[in-house]
Order: C-alpha cells, then sequence, then structure tokens
C-alpha cells in the first residue's frame, strides 16, 4: 500500500493537491476536517462536538479524533492506499495512527509536507473564504489561532515522521500544476 500524510499549516493546498493524487495513484482521500464537516451538515453528536472547537480554531481532542479516523479507514476493503490530509496533527494521533496501521500490516510510506510562508497563507485563506463558506475561514481571529495551533501543536509531528526518514519538504509556492509535479516526482522516486 502507499500511504501517504499530506501535511501542512492551514491554506497550504493539501486538499487541492489531494484531489490530483488521488487521481494520479488510485488512493483514497481521507481528510479529518471534511469528515468533522460532513457529520456538521448531518447534525449528528460528533458534528455537533466538533463543531464546538473547529469554530474556535481549536483541535477536536484526539480520542474522538483517532477513533474517527480508525473507522474512516475500516470502511474502505482492500484499498491502494490512503491520502491522511489533516491528520495526524498531533503527536499522539501520529502514534496511534503507526499503532492502528500495524494491525493492518501496512505503515505510513511517505510524510509529505507543503511549506508556505505564513502571509501567503493568510492571503489565500482570504481567498478561499469567498468561495468555501468555511465559518473558520471568515474570521481572522480564527485563522490566527489556527495557524498558531499549527506552529505549536501540529509542526513538531515532522520530527516523527524525520525520525523514521519519512520526511520529505515540499514547496508549496508556485502554481497547482507546479506544485502538483513535485509532489509525482517526490512520490516516484520513492
Ligand atoms: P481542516 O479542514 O483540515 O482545515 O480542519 C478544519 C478543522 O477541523 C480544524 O481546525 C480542527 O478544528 C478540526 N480538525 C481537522 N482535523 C483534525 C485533527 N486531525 N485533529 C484535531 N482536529 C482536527
Amino acid at each position: 500500500m502507499l500511504n501517504i500524510v499530506l501535511f501542512g499549516p492551514p491554506g497550504a493546498g493539501k486538499g487541492t493537491q489531494s484531489e490530483r493524487l488521488i487521481e494520479q495513484y488510485g488512493l483514497v482521500h481521507l481528510s479529518t476536517g471534511d469528515v468533522f464537516r460532513a457529520n456538521i451538515k448531518g447534525e449528528t453528536e460528533l458534528g455537533q462536538l466538533a463543531k464546538s472547537y473547529m469554530d474556535k480554531g481549536q483541535l477536536v481532542p484526539d480520542e474522538v479524533t483517532i477513533n474517527m479516523l480508525r473507522s474512516e479507514v475500516m470502511k474502505h476493503e482492500n484499498p491502494a492506499g490512503f491520502i491522511f490530509d489533516g491528520f495526524p496533527r498531533t503527536h499522539a494521533q501520529a502514534t496511534a495512527l503507526d499503532a492502528f496501521l500495524a494491525t493492518l500490516n501496512t505503515e505510513i510510506t511517505v510524510m509529505l509536507a507543503l511549506e508556505v510562508q505564513e502571509d501567503e497563507l493568510k492571503e489565500r485563506l482570504k481567498k478561499r473564504a469567498e468561495v468555501s463558506g468555511r465559518a473558520d475561514d471568515a474570521d481572522p481571529a480564527v485563522i490566527q489561532n489556527r495557524i498558531q495551533v499549527y506552529n505549536n501543536e501540529t509542526a513538531p509531528v515532522k520530527s516523527f515522521y524525520q525520525e523514521q526518514n519519512k520526511f520529505t519538504a515540499i514547496d508549496g509556492i508556485g502554481t497547482i500544476d507546479a506544485i502538483t509535479e513535485r509532489l509525482f516526482s517526490a512520490i516516484d522516486s520513492i
């Protein structure tokens, strides 16, 4: 299996690039943010809980997120692999993911980390707010909080994969096509 962690701060282009990668490699796209948003739309209990954190730009608690991720993975029979988009976001999530994939006799192949500086992220999120309809894109204070949470809690997850020699940084600045090419060539050289 080809299991990719597509990593990067909010607004780095993870969702956009995931669409390209699933097409090219026949992978299952698993975005924890998308699953939470679907639950909010469906007015589930999980959605209600997730919303209370997402609206403030905070992380949904690890236990809830990890359980949800596990059940999403189990929905797929004989997948070619997964793109984990927006997961893991904490060290505890990364550890849990490794342990869970081991029970399925598989593992993370690579973490591809899209690198984009903060002023560019804010610009992109501001533009995305006009079309995404996402409450957490519309409020500059929430955006600031999401970037801060990324820097404090999520960015350190890189070292978890660096220690396993599974980390590759990708320049996330440029056209969507150019960034896709960088991702393809990183994957093809594994
Ligand atoms: P995203 O769509 O990846 O930008 O995620 C939107 C929001 O969903 C985040 O700001 C968090 O509140 C929540 N979320 C998504 N993925 C996770 C995760 N792996 N751990 C905790 N919270 C998450």
